[in-house]
């Protein structure tokens, strides 16, 4: 598929914002070179370390249910290749943030590096243990998780905004991907089964 086709595929089913970001990120930056040219196939792609770029529907399903706003300030837990945080980055404009925590400090500098080439400023990428959240920039508007955990991270709600807005898959076999929103209490709601890879860390799945 190229850049158009993959956004005509999506059109009706994806927000206008999420579609337009989509339209101005290229893909490409961020796959390995020898598989550039399936960048815009609807399907995740290796980016090494055993790790993988989610597939563009799963990015844009994502930041539509975390309805997005310009100015946010936003956390990211798993920046694999930076693709989802640059697009989460270019709806939230220039007044907002996006600090995006990888735990493998290759994909780290390799996203750092991809982000540079696409003209992304506004965001940051921290290489540590995500499950535990960022405390020095909290709180947040909204969180974006994209790696399986056994349940939503105590952290993560913490350093949620009252109001704000959480998205992550949760389960090991069957994983079903969660929106937690903050209100007096946190309200969950149950969206669709996914597959992502795991989150591993303090709060998240024991390494092996
Ligand atoms: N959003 C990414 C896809 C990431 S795949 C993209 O657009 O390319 C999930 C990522 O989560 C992997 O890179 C994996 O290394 C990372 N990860 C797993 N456990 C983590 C943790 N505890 N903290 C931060 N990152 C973690």
């Amino acid at each position: 598929m190229s850049r158009e086709e993959l956004l005509e595929y999506m059109r009706g089913r994806i927000g206008d914002k999420v579609l337009q970001a989509m339209s101005r990120v290229p893909r490409e930056i961020f796959v390995p070179e020898e598989i550039r040219s399936r960048a815009y196939d609807d399907t995740p792609l290796p980016i090494g370390h055993g790790q993988t770029i989610s597939a563009p529907h799963m990015v844009a399903i994502m930041c539509d249910i975390l309805d997005l706003q310009k100015g946010m300030n936003i956390l990211e837990i798993g920046g694999g290749s930076g693709y989802h945080a640059a697009i989460m980055g270019e709806i939230v404009g220039p007044d907002g943030h996006v600090y995006s925590v990888e735990r493998v400090p290759e994909l780290t500098s390799q996203a750092r590096e991809n982000l540079q080439l696409a003209g992304v400023l506004n965001v940051t990428l921290v290489e540590g243990d995500g499950s535990a959240g960022l405390p020095e920039h909290a709180p947040y508007d909204r969180i974006s998780v994209a790696a399986t955990a056994p349940a939503v991270p105590e952290p993560l709600k913490d350093q949620l905004k009252k109001g704000g807005k959480l998205v992550i898959p949760v389960g090991a076999g069957y994983q079903e991907l969660l929106l937690v929103t903050r209100k007096n209490g946190f309200v969950v709601e149950e969206k669709m089964g996914v597959v992502f890879v795991p989150l591993i860390g303090e709060h998240g799945f024991k390494e092996r």
